[in-house]
């Protein structure tokens, strides 16, 4: 199939505020060329994408279009009203490897393209509607019918999402058409003349404001805005679930807390940060940020996960964080980057990127296999040895990942992230530049242009050299996360200086060749829970720099519920790489891995009652020496199914 002459791309990111402290660069501007997101997005192209695209033409997400166009009367295929934007999401990260160099070679992805994109525009009503399960006649439903489980709005914004991708990466503006005649429709039917009602699934308000911002029509950011206000109004019609699954139960300014369901509430609430950011309403933003605090201090794992509960895969009640049944869904972690990306947009205050950087290398990278092809729906942070873990509400399938779901939500989500993940490095404002994020890539702001050398997470040393230089002064600005203790800066051949957590600015002018090395040590430590999180009261759980660590079984000799840890042996952890001999079981978890092995004592409990009496001394117990080695927790789950813990004993 020939591709259309490609008319010519902004290469813009996928959020693009046009008010808010930082600005972020093009696409184009940055370029990840080595390390652990390198490996991510090589991986994400050559596996991930063309395992994802063979599932979805075997599940039939392509045939439903092409049900409606050639109207042949054949079923629906698939259980849920929302299978179109599989599609959409995996069109949204395809464009971005279409539009990389060397995308000549992806004939195959080109050709999945090109037959979407044709399918969809095939596909849409006269009137602008789009959704091929109540456009198919088969199913006997009305458009608009159902909005609590329709999911018509929610498709809206993934297609919108996908087609605004494709405008910027490729110039494409085939996919907006599609999606701004079914915005116009959407606005038509639940604009301020229209039908006051919200979508059951949160996602349409950001899409529609990066609509707005795309095209410059205000209808889409209005309409949005009036989606952010309708919802907690109790206008979500209830059948199963209750309103707060819905984020219905309280209008978002006035939400107590995180509630219902993870993903709707990650979505909406991002929604909601680029509606005030465009709308300067400082009493939505003030909403979100408490939100935001409330969820970091008393909601969210350890891992970034979000969500505690497999029933209605809700997020919990505060500090009701159990680790065995962490719901933790994948697209939540993706839900949550993107709302903590917004919130430091508007605010260039790095505790949001902190958390990003969490929820990027522990629960969405977890989400994924090592090969790039099979995926984790919900995410524990245990697993018992005669656990039978399944993902999601499905019953059947792998014990661990698997390769495709019924409810396929999270894998084409994995891959517009992995699709994405350059947009998320840096940010721009007058005359400064500032890293939020590390890896070795090449980045450039208006006349400034830079290289970052950088093994992270692996390794804390970031190096970055001027290959280009501004005329006058400028400021580069680096991120400290607040987990590095005695980071340190040095310009060229200048003494390194101490720099405590936030942004380590350097403002001056450069000369091309001039170089800043930041120093974050990557220091093993350990993690208690605050005295309400039961589910982990005496227990500690082990990072270095952003990564949260877990014991395997198949790296451990003895037992990994009986291994015990204190802060002696922690501090006298070691790196190791995963090619030493004592994780000889272990093939290769990927180049540069640093496992950890440490001194702990092995407990060994005779005759252990279910519940001795308080008071019991434990004196049974009978602890003897021993090691245990720790694996990155995003790396767990590719081998044997077996036991694994976060969270190790402390007695
Ligand atoms: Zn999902």
């Amino acid at each position: 199939m020939e591709a259309p002459a490609m008319r010519q791309a902004s290469g813009t990111s996928a959020v693009n505020p046009g008010k808010g402290v930082l600005r972020p660069l093009a696409t184009a501007a940055v370029k990840i060329t080595g390390g652990l997101l390198a490996q991510w997005q090589q991986r994400n192209r050559t596996a991930t994408i063309p395992h994802s695209l063979t599932e979805l033409r075997k599940s039939g997400n392509l045939e439903n279009f092409r049900t409606i166009i050639n109207g042949n009367g054949l079923d629906f295929v698939g259980r849920y009203p929302f299978l179109d934007t599989d599609i959409y999401k995996t069109l949204e990260g395809l464009v971005y490897e279409l539009a990389r160099d060397g995308a000549s070679e992806l004939l195959e992805e080109r050709d999945f393209y090109e037959e979407a994109v044709e399918l969809i525009v095939g596909a849409q009503s006269a009137n602008g509607y789009l959704s091929t399960y109540y456009q198919n006649p088969t199913t006997g439903k009305e458009a608009w019918s159902d909005l609590t489980w329709g999911h018509e709005l929610y498709n809206l914004g993934h297609l919108i999402q996908a087609a605004v991708a494709a405008k910027r990466q490729l110039g494409d503006d085939r996919l907006l058409e599609v999606a701004r005649h079914f915005a116009d429709h959407a606005f038509e039917t639940f604009g301020p003349d229209g039908i006051e009602q919200v979508c059951g699934h949160p996602e349409v308000e950001m899409a529609l404001v990066e609509l707005s911002r795309e095209t410059g029509c205000p209808n889409y950011l209005e309409l949005a805005t009036l989606f952010i206000d309708r919802r907690g109004r109790g206008l979500v019609e209830l059948n199963h679930f209750p309103a707060e699954y819905f984020q219905d139960n309280h209008p978002l300014r006035e939400l107590p807390s995180v509630t219902g369901h993870a993903v709707r509430m990650g979505y909406l609430a991002a929604g909601a940060a680029d509606v005030a950011a465009e709308t300067a309403d400082t009493t939505l933003f003030a909403s979100l940020e408490r939100l935001w605090q409330d969820m970091v201090n008393s909601k969210l794992y350890i891992t970034g996960g979000l969500g505690s509960r497999h029933s209605d895969e809700a997020i919990g009640d505060r500090y009701e964080l159990p680790s065995e049944r962490s719901y933790s869904e994948t697209c939540a972690a993706i839900s949550i980057m993107q709302w903590g990306w917004r919130m430091f947009l508007a605010t260039a205050d790095t505790r949001y990127i902190d958390v990003f950087e969490t929820v990027l290398y522990n629960a969405y990278a977890v989400g994924l296999s090592l090969e790039g092809t099979k995926f984790f729906y919900d995410n524990p942070l245990q697993r018992r040895g005669d656990h039978e873990q399944r993902s999601g509400a499905e019953t059947d399938g792998d014990l661990l990942r698997r390769s495709w779901f019924g409810c396929p939500c999270c894998p084409p989500n994995v891959i517009r992230w992995m699709s994405e993940l350059q947009d998320y490095i840096a940010v721009e404002k007058q005359d400064s530049l500032f890293i939020a994020n590390y890896a070795t890539a090449t980045i450039r702001s208006g006349t400034m242009a830079v290289d970052m050398k950088a093994n992270y997470p692996w390794d804390g040393n970031v190096l970055t050299t001027v290959t280009e230089a501004p005329e006058g002064e400028f400021m580069l600005a680096f991120r400290v996360p607040a987990w590095a203790k005695g980071a340190t800066l040095a310009v060229n051949d200048e003494a390194a200086v101490e720099v405590g957590s936030g942004w380590a600015q350097v403002e001056r002018e450069w000369r091309t060749g001039d170089r800043v090395q930041l120093v974050v040590p990557m220091v093993v430590s350990a993690h208690i829970s605050h005295p309400h999180l039961d589910a982990t009261r005496g227990s500690a759980a082990v990072v270095r720099g952003p990564l949260v660590y877990c014991a395997e079984q198949q790296d451990n000799e003895t037992s990994v519920d009986d291994l015990i840890i204190d802060s002696a042996g922690v501090a006298q952890a070691r790196t190791l790489d995963a090619a030493a001999p004592s994780l000889s079981s272990t093939p290769a978890l990927g180049a540069d891995v640093v496992t950890l092995t440490m001194p702990v004592r092995v407990a060994e409990a005779a005759d252990a009652e279910l519940y001795p009496l308080l008071g019991h001394s434990g004196t049974d117990t009978v602890f003897t020496p021993g090691t245990a080695t720790l694996v990155p927790y995003f790396l767990w789950g590719n081998r044997q199914a077996q036991p694994m813990r976060v969270w190790l004993r402390t007695y």
